[in-house]
């Protein structure tokens, strides 16, 4: 049986091993430090009030069909992964997905750090998030849009100081939407005052594990044979924003070609909802339509509940 390595038990690596496995029968060992996957589309419901912090942990002692390895990734050899236990883990398939790298203090890409400045924003009268970075760490529009729509009363505002053209071309379509819920958005913030809570949104990087990986932005395939890397470090890779929707889209491409390689001995995609964006122009366009509508919490609580019923409950 061919064995797949999965790098990263988040959004990218968990929808990776699902649509794997509904296409094959295949080992699947999946390297990952955090004892449960994190469902972090869903943290901005949780701001929200539709669902609990705790709800957005899935532990990974539940897998059945695939195994976790607990460990961190250090490097890559071939197709080998070295862990920080110092053993290797090899496969016939190795699929990087270990998210990005973020700098800076406000934490809320994982449940954890989120539900900690959720007790800070609770009881700060004004919240400001200021975006100075070239490439800021996104979700920060939809905890701001929670925030807003669960505690009317509170300031709530935005204040992009600097940021790329590159997500700029995401945040206009953006602002209308904001100001029709109240959200305050400019450039400068005002001076901190007393009860107000700043959040200095952070920056993005590509992954460590992803430094001298050139990915094709076509198959997500490495200039290493069957090594594949996905989710937001090949993003950022493509100079596409790291976003949850691309990361499907990645996860469904690799998985079909994989699968397919496996059973028939070539590889065969066929466009699906995500998978059909292969070209990262049409892409970007999808993804400024995606910002112009919004995606409404109640939709995200759709996706969460397939997610919790079909995606992690079949692996
Ligand atoms: C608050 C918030 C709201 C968001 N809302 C949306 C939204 O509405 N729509 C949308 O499209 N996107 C949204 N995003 C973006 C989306 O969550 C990310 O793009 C997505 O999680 C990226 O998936 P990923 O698998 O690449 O990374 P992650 O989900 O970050 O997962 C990476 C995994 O790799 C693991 N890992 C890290 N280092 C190693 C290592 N050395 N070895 C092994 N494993 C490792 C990590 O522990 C983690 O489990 C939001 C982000 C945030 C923070």
């Amino acid at each position: 049986m061919a064995r797949v390595v999965v790098v990263g038990g988040g959004i990218a690596g968990v929808y990776f091993a699902y649509r794997l496995l509904q296409g094959v029968n295949a080992e699947v060992l999946l390297v990952e430090p955090k004892p449960a996957h994190e469902f972090v589309i869903g943290i901005p419901m949780a701001y929200g009030g539709l669902v609990k912090f705790k709800d957005l942990v899935f532990p990974l002692s539940q897998l059945k069909r695939i195994k976790h390895v607990w460990d961190y990734a250090k490097t890559l050899e071939g197709r080998c992964v070295r862990l920080a236990n110092s053993s290797d883990v090899c496969g016939d398939y190795v699929v990087l997905a270990p998210g990005s790298y973020k700098v800076g203090n406000a934490e809320y890409w994982s449940v954890e750090g989120a539900e900690r400045l959720f007790e800070k924003i609770r009881t700060a009268r004004a919240i400001r998030f200021i975006v100075s970075e070239f490439t800021p760490v996104m979700g920060f529009q939809e905890i701001a849009y929670a925030v807003k729509t669960r505690f009317p009363d509170k300031e709530v505002s935005v204040h992009l100081v600097y940021v790329s053209d590159d997500y700029m071309f995401l945040l206009e379509p953006w602002k209308a939407k904001a100001k029709e819920i109240g959200l305050e958005v400019t450039d400068e913030p005002p001076p901190l005052s007393r009860d107000e809570l700043h959040i200095s949104v952070p920056a993005v990087r590509p992954h460590p594990l992803s430094a001298g990986l050139d990915v094709r932005p076509d198959t997500l395939e490495t200039q290493y044979e069957r090594v594949y890397l996905i989710g937001d470090s090949a993003l950022l890779r493509l100079g596409l924003p790291p976003i949850g929707w691309g990361s499907l889209w990645q996860a469904s491409i690799v998985a079909q070609a994989i699968a397919s390689e496996i059973s028939k001995g070539y590889i065969e995609v066929t466009p699906d909802e995500w998978s059909s964006q292969n070209d990262p122009e049409a892409f970007k366009r999808w993804l400024t339509y995606r910002m112009t509508t919004g995606t409404p919490l109640v939709y995200l609580k759709g996706l969460y509940q397939i997610w919790a019923t079909r995606v992690f409950a079949s692996l």
